[in-house]
């Protein structure tokens, strides 16, 4: 269960980065460290900087949105590696996240930058997802340019140092305020902070290491998935801006209604419709489930709304053995159409279980409304 990163800094999705900063302060301010000794406040610290960590970096912040979790399986080992209490929270981020320091630049960023997550929705039908399938599926994604293996130069050239910025990323200029000269520093615009310039860039990828491709990939569907799941495909996302390193793909199942059976976890359910005389006769029947015909003991008397429970015919549990309950919830139904002969033996059995003038039952309660209505 992926964390609520938005939730730890009580913030609902979709919230500003100004907002999440803002959030940020306010719960540093009373939690570090430094001015909280409180052991309890120290890891709740922890958690709120790792919040705040996972919802500054676009990446991460793409992964949380995603529904996964950045700091899972070391998918986030990027700059600063994955989040281990002391990394983080250093004096250098508080003093940032208090006075809005920002990213501060520190010499070139790297061209080569990881490859986005991508989502594709796979449509299933309720006996895939209740029995598990493997289903090819075809993606369009940005892949590693195979011209220049993601370096996007031209065959025989190379990437050679901005000019501009003379490799360092980031340009400088002066200004004069009223507190005296202020410097300036902001990335350089030529190589866009990266200090390395592709003077002829690849044919193929027009420089930017990757390309578009269609690729058709086997996702192999456990048994028991529900609509609205997402298989994670690690390293099937995008390729990144340089060759960088693909993000995740996330398949999510959507499934289809099916004309029979209602799915509810791991429970099935139907419906059964019985004619009166089978109802209160009792009778056999047989349901095509989706594991084959099956067959259903109506005992004599059943009432309409009666719920009938299948152990075990239901969804395979997904993370656990055995299987869930296939419901039957019996409907009976009252004849419309009766001939003169049908009537006549029905208005017998009335009178022979003292039926035709019925006393609707609780009706002492109600002044004797129903009596009245009967008579
Ligand atoms: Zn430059
Ligand atoms: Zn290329």
């Amino acid at each position: 269960m992926a964390t609520d990163y938005y939730g730890v800094l009580g913030l609902s999705r979709g919230a500003s980065d100004a907002e999440i900063k803002k959030a940020y302060r306010r719960l540093a301010r009373d939690l570090h460290p430094d001015v909280n000794p409180d052991p309890e406040a120290k890891e709740r610290f922890q958690e709120v900087s790792r919040a705040y960590q996972a919802l500054t970096d676009p990446e991460k912040r793409r992964i949380v949105d995603l529904g996964g979790d950045p700091f899972d399986n070391g998918a986030a080992a990027g700059a600063g590696g994955p989040f281990a209490g002391a990394g983080f929270g250093g004096l250098g981020d508080i003093m940032d996240a208090f006075f809005g320091g920002g990213a501060a630049t520190r010499g070139p960023r790297s061209r080569v930058r990881a490859g986005g997550d991508a989502l594709i929705r796979l449509d299933l039908d309720l006996d895939e997802t209740v029995f598990g399938t493997t289903r090819d599926i075809t993606v369009d994604t940005a892949v590693l340019c195979d011209a220049c293996t993601g370096a996007g130069t031209a065959p025989g050239t190379h990437a050679t140092t901005c000019a501009t910025c003379s490799g360092r990323g980031e340009v400088q200029s002066v200004q004069r305020s009223f507190l005296g000269q202020v410097v300036a520093t902001r990335p350089c615009p030529t190589c866009a902070g990266t200090g390395q310039v592709i003077p002829e860039p690849c044919p193929k990828c027009g420089g930017d290491g990757r390309v578009r491709a269609r690729r058709t990939i086997p996702v192999k569907v456990p048994a028991g998935v529900e609509d609205g799941m997402r298989i994670r495909l690690t390293g099937h996302g995008e390729v990144g801006p340089g060759g960088g390193p693909a993000g995740d793909l996330y398949v999510e199942i959507a499934e289809r209604p099916h004309a029979v059976f209602t799915r509810d976890g791991e429970d099935l359910h139907c419906r059964v419709t019985l004619p009166m005389t089978a109802a209160a006769l009792g009778t056999t029947l047989t349901l095509e489930t989706l594991n084959g015909e099956e067959e259903i003991d109506i005992r004599p008397g059943t009432q309409p709304g009666s719920v009938l429970t299948l152990r075990a015919k239901g969804a395979p549990r997904l993370r656990a053995t055995g299987r869930g309950n296939l419901v039957v919830h019996v409907e009976v139904e009252t004849p419309t159409r009766l001939d003169a002969e049908q009537e006549k033996l029905l208005r017998e059995l009335a009178a022979l279980r003292g039926e035709d003038r019925p006393a609707a039952a609780g009706a002492e309660g109600h002044g004797g409304l129903f009596s009245r209505l009967f008579k």
